[in-house]
Order: C-alpha cells, then sequence, then structure tokens
C-alpha cells in the first residue's frame, strides 16, 4: 500500500464517493474513478504482492476534490439522455424500447465459422471472431480485454495481434479491471481499439466518454467499439478460486482449462474430468459490490454478449449503429455465422428472467440509502 494515503477529513467530494460507495463495498471496482483523475490522486492495485486480492481504489494527499470522480462512477447518478443520444444515435428508426436489458436493434445467435476460433471461445466465440477479422481487415488496431494466468488470476491485457487474442479468449468468473487499463491503453498508441468488459466496465467508460473532461476523453478517444459480457456477479479470487475449487475441492488451479456457469458451475479439467459446482455453493463467494449491480446486459455496449445456458453460440444484442455495421460485415466476410431466435426460445427467456432480477436488486438510490445510513450509524 502506498505511503501517503489521504486522511479524508475536509474533502467533500472524494470522502463522499469513499463514504457511500467504497468503504461500504457498493463498489464495483471498475477503476473509472482512478483513470479519470486529472492529479492521479486515486490508486488501486489489482493484487497485492503476496497474491492476496486488492481491488478497491485508494485515495492520496494529492487529491484536489474536483468530482471527476464521481462523474465517473458507474455507482453513482447516471446521465440518462446523454448516453442514450450516445448509443442510439443513427438507430433510432429500428430501436426495440425495453426497459429491462436496454435498448437494442437486434437481437441473434452467433458463432465464429474458424473452427480454431470457435473452440478457443467461451460459448459461439464471437467476441474473439469479431475482433481478430477487424484486426486483420484494419478496423481495430488491438484490444483491451483480459487474460489469465496458469492459477486462474484474472488481469485486464492490451492485445495487438491475433495470437495474443486467441489467449484471452473464454471467461474468467474473477474480476479483471480492464476498464482501469485504459490509461495504459490510451499511452500504448493504439488508435482503434475494442474495449471488452462486463457491465460496470462499459458504464464507466461510457460515463468518461460524456464526462465532459479533458481526461474522460483522452483516455476513451481510441475505443472504436465496446463489447459488453453478460454478468450477474463475479467471485472473489480468494473465496472461490483458492478457498473452494483448490482448498476444499482439492483441484489443482493449474489442470483447469475452462469454466463455465449454465445453471451451475462447471470446471473442465486437463483430463477430461467436469467437476460441477452447484451456484448455490459459488454464490457466496460473489463480490459484495456485485450485489448493488443492476445491469445485467451491459445496456450502453455496442454489443452485447451472453451465452444463457445454451452451448456454443453466443446470443449477441445488437445495440448500436456500429455494432451492428461491424458484426454485419463480419457476417458478409464469413468469419461469423448467424441464426434468428426462434430456435433460441429458451435463452431469451433466461435473458429476461436474469436481467429483471438483476434491475429488482436494490437501486443505487436505496442501496446509497442504507450504505449512508449505516455509514453515519
Ligand atoms: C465475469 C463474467 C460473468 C459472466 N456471466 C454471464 C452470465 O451470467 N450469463 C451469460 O449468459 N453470460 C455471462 N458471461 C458472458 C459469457 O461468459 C461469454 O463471455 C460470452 O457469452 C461471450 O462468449 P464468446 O465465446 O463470444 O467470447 P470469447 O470469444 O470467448 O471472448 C471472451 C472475451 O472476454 C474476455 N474476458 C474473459 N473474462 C473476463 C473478465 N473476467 N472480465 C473482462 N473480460 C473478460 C476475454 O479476454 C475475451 O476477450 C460472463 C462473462 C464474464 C467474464
Ligand atoms: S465503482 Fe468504479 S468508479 Fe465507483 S468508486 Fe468503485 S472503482 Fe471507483
Ligand atoms: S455483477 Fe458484473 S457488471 Fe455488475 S458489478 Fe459485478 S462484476 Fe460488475
Amino acid at each position: 500500500m502506498p505511503d501517503r494515503l489521504l486522511t479524508l477529513e475536509g474533502k467533500k467530494n472524494v470522502k463522499r464517493l469513499f463514504d457511500v460507495i467504497v468503504d461500504t463495498a457498493v463498489c464495483s471496482g471498475c477503476g473509472g474513478c482512478v483513470v479519470v483523475c486529472p492529479v492521479d490522486a486515486l490508486g488501486y492495485d489489482v493484487f497485492a504482492g503476496d497474491g492476496r486480492e486488492i481491488d478497491l481504489p485508494y485515495v492520496l494527499d494529492t487529491c484536489i476534490d474536483c468530482l471527476l470522480c464521481m462523474k465517473a462512477c458507474p455507482r453513482l447518478e447516471y446521465q440518462y439522455e446523454d448516453l442514450d443520444k450516445l448509443v442510439c444515435t443513427g438507430v433510432e428508426d429500428d430501436l426495440v424500447t425495453n426497459e429491462v436489458f436496454g435498448d437494442y436493434v437486434e437481437i441473434v445467435a452467433a458463432r465464429a465459422t474458424h473452427e480454431r476460433v470457435l473452440k478457443a471461445g467461451q460459448d459461439g466465440a464471437v467476441v474473439t471472431a469479431l475482433i481478430a477479422w477487424g484486426m486483420e481487415k484494419g478496423h481495430f488496431d488491438g484490444a483491451l480485454t483480459a487474460e489469465r494466468d496458469e492459477r486462474w488470476m484474472m488481469y485486464p491485457k492490451i492485445v495487438r495481434t491475433v495470437d495474443e487474442l486467441l489467449r484471452c479468449a473464454g471467461s474468467g468468473y474473477t474480476y479483471a479491471p480492464n476498464s482501469l487499463a485504459l490509461r495504459e491503453a490510451a499511452a500504448s498508441g493504439l488508435q482503434r481499439m475494442v474495449f471488452v468488459g462486463v457491465p460496470c466496465e462499459v458504464s464507466a467508460v461510457r460515463k468518461l466518454e460524456i464526462a465532459k473532461s479533458k481526461r474522460g476523453r483522452e483516455m476513451t478517444k481510441n475505443v472504436a467499439l465496446q463489447i459488453g459480457l453478460m454478468c450477474s456477479e463475479t467471485f472473489t479470487y480468494d473465496g472461490f478460486m483458492i478457498g473452494k475449487l483448490q482448498n476444499e475441492m482439492g483441484l489443482r488451479l493449474e489442470d483447469i482449462v475452462k469454466i463455465n456457469v449454465k445453471g451451475r458451475v462447471l470446471v473442465y479439467m486437463r483430463s477430461g474430468e467436469v467437476i460441477s459446482v452447484p451456484l448455490k455453493q459459488a454464490r457466496p463467494f460473489a463480490r459484495e459490490g456485485c450485489h448493488y449491480c443492476q445491469d445485467f446486459a451491459a445496456e450502453y455496449a455496442d454489443l452485447s454478449v451472453g451465452g444463457l445456458g445454451g452451448e456454443g453460440w453466443t446470443i449477441t444484442v445488437l445495440r448500436t449503429k456500429r455494432g451492428r455495421e461491424l458484426f454485419y460485415e463480419a457476417v458478409r466476410d464469413g468469419v461469423i455465422e448467424v441464426q434468428g431466435m426462434d430456435d433460441f426460445g429458451f435463452q431469451l427467456n433466461l435473458l429476461e428472467k436474469l436481467a429483471a432480477k438483476q434491475r429488482a436488486r436494490p437501486n443505487r438510490k436505496e442501496a446509497l440509502a442504507v450504505a449512508v445510513a449505516e455509514n453515519s450509524a
């Protein structure tokens, strides 16, 4: 930990961010506040040196109390009109309004056509196929996504080649603060990158885009496309990966080749064995901040993707003009195949059900009211 931690006494705005979001564990850990700070007064360690997990921001003594961190935070007030305008521009005539999982223009089932890509992906490998195709065609020069190490710790990763991208394919169910790496991505020289993230991260990036701050614009001007991964929770690394899978179940983390959640947590071992963990045994390891998250389907992404209980297909929600254009160009070029939703009624129902359930979580105001009350008790 840094040795210049700020005492929050006398700080109005940053104190409020910490009082109601960070110290009450409402915080998602996205790092949006950290990257927008113009004087680099907020810090964040993905993992402490000893491997212990730290995924919340802390504040240093250079803080000037400027309010930008609060404007970037996906747990605080949304400028809905500005965000809706940003996402809906150019598709107004085709837009289907949906209060539960967000407005969209079309929903399809899709999958990669190249066997190598499909095999590497979590569901239909649409994320990997689209980015790889776009990099080869010159639409993108890289991506900010996540990678896992051999013991399944997740980290943000900036990729510039298709081989690097393929190594990142698949899902890790612990948190990788991809939005925190926007600063590194902005300095990396990438001009047109794809941002891949869970919904709280997509919201943070969108809020930075509309924050009307120089720093916010600098951090997001190289984001050419946002792909949001549907998400109801992420698990703690110490609790789930170490405590449950390694210590309690005796699994060697290095021998896990894939983890997927399909009603149960399915752990695929190198030996070919598939170990099934009931979701109710995993849920106690959900990160606390996730309990305050209402956005299952990454409502402000260009494209939102999820497996939704099925195998081998990515259910893809096309939301923006750019998302739809690029997606269908990739389809026309033959790297992604598409089916309508007629044969995917189960997945569509599940999307509605999971998104509605998540919407019913304590809303931000209630969560904050509870947090403030508890804090001042
Ligand atoms: C934490 C988490 C929870 C999820 N929960 C659900 C769910 O409840 N229901 C559902 O239908 N779908 C869920 N998904 C989405 C699903 O697992 C797939 O990512 C999605 O269907 C896309 O599959 P794909 O084969 O097209 O992606 P791929 O082609 O395999 O690409 C996946 C991309 O996601 C990136 N990634 C992997 N892990 C993370 C992470 N932890 N944080 C940020 N980026 C990451 C990878 O680097 C890769 O670029 C979740 C994903 C994550 C990461
Ligand atoms: S949710 Fe994100 S922006 Fe808000 S305090 Fe936590 S890390 Fe910062
Ligand atoms: S549920 Fe997913 S999107 Fe929501 S805060 Fe947790 S990690 Fe972020």
